[in-house]
């Protein structure tokens, strides 16, 4: 199949590895936004969240905690930003979740003031109806 991350399990495409097992592979972003940007897939081929079990969830759950206690051993992070794209603003099609430390001074900014939003009322109204 031709998917950049099982590739990249299978070792054809190499990647700075900081944790893997028999079910996940944990590596980091080519292209961090912080020092120590890295990002958990599994390693069945899969594309977004609709496709995990909890089984999964529940070992990713596992690792996620894992490497943030290797990160603040290690980087002094100070806090963990966890982020998952599915389909529209997902650039990789195999499922992977980001890990991003956070630092005081990182100035790192995931969400940005929108100017053109519905108010809440109207949103939650469609939700719920
Ligand atoms: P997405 O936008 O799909 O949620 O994120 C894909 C991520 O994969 C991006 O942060 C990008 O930097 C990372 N990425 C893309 N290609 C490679 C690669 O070949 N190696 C590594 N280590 N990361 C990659
Ligand atoms: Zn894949």
């Amino acid at each position: 199949m031709d998917c950049l991350f099982c590739k990249i399990i299978a070792g054809s495409i190499p990647s700075k590895t900081i944790y893997e097992d028999e079910t996940v592979k944990v590596f980091l972003d080519i292209s961090p936004n912080t020092n120590g940007h890295c990002l958990i897939i599994p390693k069945k081929h899969i594309v977004t969240v609709e496709e995990v079990d909890e089984e999964l969830a529940k070992h990713i759950l596992k690792v996620e905690k894992k490497i943030y206690q290797i990160l603040k051993d290690k980087l002094n992070i100070e806090g963990l930003t966890i982020v998952q794209n599915n389909d529209l603003g997902q650039e990789v099609k195999h499922y992977h979740i980001h890990l991003i430390p956070r630092y005081s001074d990182d100035n790192w900014k995931m969400i940005f003031h929108q100017e053109s939003l519905l108010n809440i009322e109207e949103i939650h109204h469609k939700i719920m109806n």
